[in-house]
């Protein structure tokens, strides 16, 4: 099997940069309906850039910097889960590759 000329998912998402917005997340989890609905197994399977995890206190944790601005989480969680925008201006993912 020959290697993937452009390298593998990781390594190509290694090579995005960040213009991390340090004051406010763009992603914000209502965790009392998070909880009601069991939507931290879905989130923390989903996300690509692997945002979300399931904490030991059973709230969902949220590594807003590494949103690559996909959308899937959004699309996906059970309503009233999420609130979810894009970045501040000129924040968030900078592709390099596409
Ligand atoms: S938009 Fe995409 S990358 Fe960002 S948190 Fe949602 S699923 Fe993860």
């Amino acid at each position: 099997m020959s290697k993937n000329p452009w390298g593998t998912v990781a390594e190509r998402l290694d090579r995005n940069r960040y213009e991390t917005d340090t004051e406010q997340s763009h992603i914000l989890v209502n965790q009392a309906e998070a909880e009601r609905a069991g939507a931290g197994p879905l989130l923390a399977r989903i996300c690509p850039a692997r945002v979300y995890s399931e904490q030991a206190n059973g709230e969902i944790g949220v590594l807003y910097a590494a949103c690559l601005e996909c959308g899937t989480c959004l699309a996906a969680a059970p309503p009233g889960v999420l609130s979810w925008s894009y970045p501040r201006g000129g924040m968030g993912v900078i592709y390099r590759e596409g």
